[in-house]
């Protein structure tokens, strides 16, 4: 039995534990951080909750026998990630991470792309009035800004007091074209504020924010820790996970 921890939170993480839980002598568990009250749960084994940093980790993988380890979180999930390399050097447990590539700028989008959060904030016009996807952890930084006006969009609130500044929209991927153009419009958004996350799910403000040419601030993704072997295929991820 080859035993894998799928370290998740993501669609690729769900599609490879899915994957894996047909494959006959492989046992997946997916590990989610525990951040989102109702989380989208993947097939098969799942535990929840941090593991005490890179040495908590370590002593998870040989407490559970751990054969292969997949990072399959978010890109921005830096910390997580940084203590996946960690781990896996301390208990000799072969990582692999599964990043799905960037976001590429098109023909007709205006991008502008930030380091940070804290730059994301300072980059935007004053009065405007914001779309703001980058997740409700940010939400305090960009709110300093009392001359913009957001629609900040996240799966779960906010920690109350919300700033006045700020509209809460409550709601989870995957997202439409249609949906974030009627959102544009109704809410006479003129600049998008996002993380490089990448994927398809969240994909379809970028299409609407061209279509209307509403310009981008696009918040670049974290180093990814050193000598880390990376795929963006979920199929190839999987085959490695087989060993
Ligand atoms: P982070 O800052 O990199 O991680 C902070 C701490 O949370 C980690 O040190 C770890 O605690 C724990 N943790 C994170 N991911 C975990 C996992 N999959 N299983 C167990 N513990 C985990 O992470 P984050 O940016 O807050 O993201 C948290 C989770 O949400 C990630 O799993 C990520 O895939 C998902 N997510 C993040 C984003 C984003 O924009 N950041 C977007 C969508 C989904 P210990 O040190 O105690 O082990």
């Amino acid at each position: 039995m080859t035993r894998v921890l799928i370290l998740g939170g993501t669609a690729e993480a769900r599609d490879l534990a899915a994957w894996l839980s047909d494959v006959p002598g492989v046992h997946a568990v997916s590990s989610l951080a525990g951040r989102v009250t109702d989380p989208r749960l993947p097939a098969g084994d799942v535990r929840v909750g941090g593991f005490g940093g890179p040495a908590g980790l370590a002593a998870w993988l040989r407490e559970h026998r751990i054969d292969r380890l997949v990072d399959a979180t978010h890109p921005f999930a830096e910390r997580m990630s940084a203590s996946a390399a960690e781990a896996s050097a301390l208990a000799g447990v072969p990582l692999l991470a599964l990043r799905r590539p960037g976001w590429r700028e098109e023909d007709g989008d205006d991008w502008r792309r930030v380091p940070s959060l804290r730059e994301a904030a300072a980059a935007l016009p004053g009065g405007a009035r914001a779309f703001l996807t980058t997740g409700r952890s940010g939400i305090p930084v960009f709110a300093a800004r009392t001359d913009v006006w957001f629609l900040a969009r996240s799966v779960d609130p906010p920690e109350a007091p919300v700033p006045s500044n700020v509209r809460v929209l409550l709601s989870r991927g995957p997202y439409t074209v249609d949906g974030e153009r009627a959102l544009i419009r109704e809410h006479r958004l003129d600049v998008l504020v996002t993380k490089d996350s990448g994927g398809t799910m969240t994909r379809a403000k970028l299409t609407a924010a061209r279509a209307y040419r509403l310009p981008v601030i696009m918040v670049d993704r974290p180093r990814p820790p050193g000598g880390v072997e990376t795929t963006g295929d979920v199929a190839a991820a999987a085959r490695w996970a087989q060993g």
